[in-house]
């Protein structure tokens, strides 16, 4: 067909819309037609409702497997049949929509008034809340290359089969000519109804172009975006046919139009796909035989070599696809796989929260066979890591989902799919500098994280509250200080901008209210960071001041010029090198003493100090050192005690806090299944005691992970080692941590109290009366709600007389305590801890005044 026909045969057909549009309404076609979500147990199930669809020729919005419903478009006179044969079959269906036309009309509403309301606003602005036709994203790329022609070149890459244009950008920091530059390249809208795909692209090019956060992914990366890949098909659902998915070929007058662009690739081309052209999975003539999958295919010629990730982005159903379609995985499927799963996690942790987590995996695996992809050639080609985004299906006004758009949506889908997008983007070339700092300890995190997190206060006024605070707990819920209603404590909770609607229905169910303490926890960070100065030489002449925050190495150092002064003192000071942490460093302790033991009395008692075990509690590592410092002033307290000082139980996790994460929880060891992804335990769950029951997770993303078995960290270990090997002289052990204020007693977790309670809390209360600041003191499960695999629980149990939890009062905001405070706060450590001290000693004497008076054995 020559253009001067077409364009005839257009203009008729425009002029005819016209008309009926003036009688009646558009997208009459789809009168009718019902929405239905399927639930499928079995598959057989899935084979039947598979079948069906095939032999109804219905339009399959996404398939249903078990535990992930599908969506089925059924034409009104198909309707009957189809629910009887699910019933007969018992498949589980509701129907969404008795009337798709509704949808598509409110759909329709929605859109233009967004777009009326931006009429007049500058196209380069780009409002997130509308979708651009085909001539509009056309204008935008040609003024975006004139605007930006440091960084943007426009390729006009072709015709389509109607004779639109079809252009790709090629954005880079330098020419494009780099050979060891990586290329990510982007692709949306192949398939031309799922509109969703457009603001995912148009946003990465908004964030690669005009508002640029991220240098590294310019000057690391160059990248190819294509926006429209289809655009015949495009246009055609911006007029009646709103659900088109295929392109406009018009198959040589078969009658039926539109070739399946993501089946006519030339990688196992024609095995799982349609050969008649009426369907929506008609994979053409042959392969490549569509001038837009050839379009595509002439980048790969000219840049394969170059290109280490190809998205190709679809909607919807929340998932990443790899290859290939036909079952078999590429030779790097696990790294694949893997690298996947972590853009996945980087989407899940800010989606919306009524959105399912994606699901990642091989098509064929998750879906269904299918040939001559996309995603699949760009892998065949050498192509390292290529996905196809299944982009979610978002909330849309009255219940229906699937391809429909709601502009209130558009900016969230097109921010969460760049999350995913610059996560293995980043990955991948951290990755490729090799040896460089960057790729130091695996792959290297994005230090975005906290964006738009905000920490709000709660507090609780009924103890009902208090006794279902627990359903606010979740992986992604972090409480910087957990609210308590018997001690009139606020909580402080960090929740990510997935989670604020489920945070906020959570807190309605409750009947609490919030105010925002923290609008947005990333500024909040890095303002906080300008203030602190660590000083970081560890020369000869260097001060270490125990009352401000210093680097790992520095401390080591210390505690290393502490060993060596004791040698000619009384007091004896031995540095102990345990082992080496899953990042190599020197995990240590310090045993510090007087004298040799007297062989005639029964051995001195020891006392042991755990601290920054949660690495993000800086404040407990001065408060362990000042408890050194006071130690060696007061003979007295090393005559009559032996201490073991461990005053960073975690030091993987401590540095991490320094050089990435603020907030980080966890050690950093990837001895689990996702290690590399995902690194490190909680060591405060890792311990032997009820593990993995309560405020514990078997995930390795979670910050409270609890590890593959009890003990599987050297951090963990080493606790378990020092008990094993002193008791039974062990007779108090704390652990200092920083969550809001409280001396708090074994059980973590059950709620009650261990057997030694009364004596425990009488020695609670003498150290809680002589601190300057206010501490309350309880059982730990009734502060904090139950958790499991807790030190002080597992130190509990081996028969260790005092246990205690010292969560020191919190200054500043609670986590972030400023250095200015330290001292008080400290001091109060010590004066608490001198208390018990006292205690042990006086049961130590008493001891001794027995064993004096019966100097034989004692009966056993
Ligand atoms: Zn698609």
């Amino acid at each position: 067909m020559t253009w001067s026909v077409w364009g005839l045969k257009m203009l008729r057909t425009v002029c005819l819309f016209v008309i009926i549009g003036l009688a009646i309404a558009k997208h009459e076609v789809y009168e009718g037609y019902g929405l239905y979500k399927l639930s499928v147990k079995t598959t057989d199930q899935v084979e039947l409702v598979n079948y069906l669809s095939k032999a109804l020729d219905l339009d399959v919005w996404s398939h249903a497997i078990p535990g992930h419903d599908g969506q089925v478009l059924v034409p009104k006179d198909k309707k009957p049949l189809f629910q009887n044969e699910l019933k007969a079959a018992g498949v589980e269906f509701q129907i969404e929509s008795d009337n798709i036309k509704d949808i598509l009309d409110l759909e329709d509403q929605l859109l233009s008034e967004a777009a009326r309301k931006n009429n007049g606003s500058r196209l380069d602005s780009l409002p997130f809340d509308q979708i651009y036709t085909y001539h509009q994203v056309d204008t935008f790329l040609d003024m975006l290359a004139e605007a930006y022609p440091e960084t943007v070149t426009l390729v006009n890459a072709g015709k389509s089969f109607e004779g639109r244009d079809i252009k790709y950008i090629k954005i880079s920091s330098g020419d494009f000519e780099t050979s060891t530059k990586p290329i990510v390249f982007l692709e949306s809208l192949l398939h031309a109804r799922e509109w969703i795909t457009l603001p995912a692209t148009l946003y990465a090019i908004h964030k690669l172009v005009i508002d640029v956060t991220e240098q590294d992914l310019i000057q690391d990366i160059d990248w190819i975006i294509l926006p429209i890949a289809n655009p015949d098909g495009y246009v055609h659902t911006h007029g009646e046919f709103r659900l088109w998915r295929k392109n406009r070929n018009t198959n040589l007058g078969v009658g039926c139009m539109g070739v399946d662009l993501n089946r006519n690739f030339d990688i196992n081309w024609s095995e799982a796909s349609s050969n008649i052209p009426c369907l929506d999975t008609y994979h053409g003539r042959g392969p490549f035989s569509e001038p837009e999958t050839s379009i595509i295919k002439s980048v790969f010629d000219q840049y394969s070599d170059r290109i280490g990730l190809f998205l190709d982005i679809h909607s919807f159903g929340s998932m990443i696809l790899y290859g290939y379609g036909n079952g078999v995985l590429p030779p790097n499927g696990l790294m694949v796989h893997l690298l996947g799963v972590r853009m996945a996690e980087s989407i899940d942790a800010v989606k919306m929260s009524w959105n399912p987590n994606y699901v990642v995996g091989n098509v064929a695996l998750v879906l269904y066979d299918a040939s001559g992809s996309a995603g699949d050639y760009a892998q065949s080609v050498g192509v390292p890591y290529s996905y196809t985004y299944e982009l979610p299906g978002h909330r849309f006004g009255i219940g229906g989902f699937g391809f429909f758009v709601d502009p209130a949506f558009i900016e969230q889908a097109g921010f969460e799919t760049w999350e995913g997008t610059t996560t293995i983007a980043l990955t991948r070339t951290h990755a490729r500098l090799g040896s460089q700092e960057k790729d130091k300890g695996g792959y290297t995190p994005i230090l975005k994280s906290y964006h738009s997190y905000k920490v709000y206060n709660i507090e609780l006024k009924t103890v009902q509250q208090q006794e279902k605070i627990r359903i606010l707990k979740s992986d992604l819920i972090d409480f910087w200080r957990f609210p308590n209603y018997k001690y009139g404590v606020m909580g402080q909770v960090m929740v990510p901008p997935s989670h604020f609607i489920w945070f906020d229905e959570k807190l309605e169910e409750l009947g609490i209210n919030r105010d925002v303490y923290i609008e947005d926890v990333y500024q909040y960070l890095s303002e906080v960071e300008n203030r602190t100065s660590l000083s970081r030489n560890v020369g000869e002449e260097y001060y270490f001041d125990v009352n401000k925050y210093h680097r790992y190495d520095n401390i080591l150092a210390y505690l290393r010029k502490l060993e060596q002064e004791s040698v000619d003192s009384l007091s004896k000071v031995e540095l102990v090198e345990y082992g080496v942490t899953a990042e190599n460093r020197p995990l240590v302790y310090l045993r510090v003493g007087r004298g040799a033991n007297d062989n005639n009395s029964p051995e001195k008692p020891i006392i042991v100090i755990e601290s920054a075990t949660n690495p993000r509690d800086w404040v407990t590592i001065p408060a362990a050192l000042n408890i050194v410092e006071n130690l060696l002033k007061e003979s007295r307290f090393l005559e009559n005690l032996e201490w073991i000082i461990i005053p960073v139980l975690n030091p993987d996790g401590y540095e991490y806090t320094h050089t990435n994460l603020r907030l980080w929880q966890k050690s950093r060891s990837t001895n689990s299944n996702m290690g590399h992804i995902c690194p490190g335990v909680n060591i405060n769950r890792n311990f032997d005691y009820d593990w993995q029951n309560f405020d514990a997770s078997s995930s390795p993303c979670s910050h409270v992970y609890a590890g593959v078995e009890p003990f599987s960290e050297i951090e963990s270990r080493m606790i378990q080692d020092i008990i094993n090997k002193n008791a039974p002289r062990l007779k108090l052990y704390m652990s200092l941590q920083n969550n809001g204020g409280y001396i708090s007693i074994p059980w973590y977790y059950e709620k009650a109290a261990s057997g030694m309670f009364r004596q425990q809390y009488l020695l609670g209360l003498e150290m809680v009366k002589t601190m300057n600041n206010a501490y309350n003191l309880d059982v730990g499960s009734v502060i904090f709600d139950r958790m499991s695999g807790t030190s002080v629980d597992y130190v509990r149990s081996k028969a260790v007389l005092y246990t205690y939890n010292f969560d020191v009062v919190q200054r500043g905001n609670g986590v972030i305590i400023p250095e200015e405070d330290i001292s008080d706060i400290v001091e109060d450590v010590w004066k608490a801890t001198a208390v018990a001290a006292e205690e042990i000693i006086r049961l130590y004497s008493e001891e001794l005044r027995i064993l004096t008076a019966f100097p034989s054995p004692l009966p056993k």
